[in-house]
């Protein structure tokens, strides 16, 4: 079939179930048309075709698209055109790659449950009484129903691979530096990295290869150490090793033990070594990681004022009115609460008792890692404690939410590349993810040990 007939019958399927799933917030039907037309047109020619050419994928309504709608799903960037591209959709674009939209997501990406969304949540393909993960959950809803082939999120805490695992697909957060963050609106900066959302690990490592390069309009942007795909994720994984920390089943659901067990069988069979080791630190991921991120976010969202960009209270009598009033109407509760704590921790007062002490954590954190990968090449765990949660679940207790990110933070407060790979489902037929960890910059031998289980 022709790229314009593959890309109407995404469209179609989109239009049928959208409106039920709320996975695309915004349909760039002409756009995505455009390129089809285009990508014909060379196949009439005789001309090769790029890897990503021609086929149908999904952004999350976090990265920057010239004239398209980017609303972070919140109010106060509701009507917000990008004037420029994000890097990954600037190198997208030019492999023709069909954009059929842009994703859902908890608000400015914070929440787990992609129900922060000032357009409400999405609801997960296996069963749509159940939320399908966030912060990056209309790309796992899109994506796990078949309304798009793949699609970049961004991950801050877990946000891609958290609703992959919940949607029973593979997640890739890439060594942070390597994928560009120009044009991702910030949550927080030393944190955010784009990965895709893909059904395989062999999709996924062809998106890495492709959007992972060095981005001097990204100050972090180190690029990668070497491209994945092209045979390389066929290697032997006999005799490699594979880290287990006990400190990460701490609280998992019984059946999600079990699975994660079972897969660590798998892959004895195929002949890798398991290492035992400690990692208490584990124990401070969580306030370590929200006290950093939001003070982060205090200070990326600052700049929504109600002058810059998008939403702006219609009546004021000042200038201090105006922000006031702006970003009371702009921002939802859970923004709110985030940048009020952020500001808290770091207030004069409070700067050295909080986010001094997160930052030296922080450190022990990244030495613990660093240390760990000494004595293995590979680190096994849960992605998350449970499957996905049932709808209406960030109204509960926002702790009770943050805990359960428990098994992915560790890996953005060092850095590190993590995928989450579906290796079950449990009672009700809500899949199970397992999270394989690499070291810094090995993204092509995490991407290969993934591979291998598969
Ligand atoms: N759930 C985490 C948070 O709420 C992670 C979100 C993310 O990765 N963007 O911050």
């Amino acid at each position: 079939i022709s790229c314009t007939e593959l890309t109407n019958k995404y469209l179609d399927s989109i239009e049928t179930v959208n409106s039920k799933l709320n996975a695309y917030v915004t349909v760039t039907d002409n756009i995505a048309l455009e390129t089809a037309k285009k990508v014909d047109e060379k196949i009439a020619r005789g001309e090769k075709l790029m890897p990503l050419e021609g086929i149908p994928m999904t952004l999350k309504d976090n990265i920057s698209t010239t004239d398209v709608e980017t609303t972070c799903c919140s109010k106060i960037l509701k009507g917000y055109m990008p004037v420029y591209d994000a890097t990954v959709w600037k190198i997208l674009k030019k492999q023709n790659a069909v954009l059929l939209g842009k994703t859902n997501m908890d608000e400015f990406a914070m929440g787990s449950s992609c129900e922060t969304s000032y357009f409400g949540g999405s609801l997960n393909p296996h069963n749509h009484g159940y939320v399908a993960g966030g912060s990056s959950g209309g790309v796992a809803s899109a994506v796990g129903s078949n309304l798009a082939v793949y699609g970049l999120g961004s991950d801050t805490g877990g946000s891609v691979r958290q609703p992959a695992s919940f949607c029973g697909l593979v997640g890739l957060k890439p060594t942070y530096g390597s994928v560009s963050r120009f044009g991702l609106i910030a949550y927080a900066s030393s944190f955010d990295q784009i990965g895709p959302i893909t059904t395989s690990v062999e999709d996924s490592a062809i998106i890495y290869d492709a959007i992972s390069s060095y981005d001097p309009k990204d100050a972090t942007s180190l690029g990668n150490k070497g491209i994945v795909s092209e045979n390389k994720l066929t290697t032997s994984i006999k005799g490699m090793k594979i880290g287990i920390a006990k400190e990460y089943f701490d609280g998992i659901r019984d059946d999600v033990r079990e699975s994660i067990e079972k897969s660590i069988e798998v892959y004895e069979a195929l002949g890798a070594e398991i290492v035992y080791f400690n990692l208490p630190q584990i124990k401070y991921a969580v306030p370590v990681y929200y006290i950093l991120a939001c003070a982060e976010a205090s200070s990326n969202l600052g700049r929504y004022d109600g002058i810059r960009y998008g939403y702006k209270t219609p009546k004021y009598n000042d200038l201090n009115e105006m922000i006031c009033k702006t970003r009371s109407e702009g921002f939802g509760k859970e923004v709110q609460r985030r940048i009020m704590l952020g500001t808290y921790v770091l207030s004069s007062g409070y700067y050295d008792a909080y986010y001094k002490k997160a930052q030296k954590l922080r450190g022990s954190i990244v030495k613990a890692f660093k240390e760990a990968f000494d004595i293995c090449d590979i680190i096994l765990t849960p992605t998350v404690p449970t499957t996905a949660f049932e709808l209406n679940f960030t109204s509960k207790d926002p702790i009770e939410t943050y805990l359960t990110d428990i098994c992915t933070v560790p890996v953005n407060i060092a850095g590190l590349p993590a995928v989450s790979v579906p290796c079950g489902f449990d009672s009700k037929g809500l899949p199970i993810g397992m999270q394989l960890i690499g070291n810094r910059f090995e993204d092509a031998k995490l991407l290969n040990f993934a591979y291998q289980y598969e």
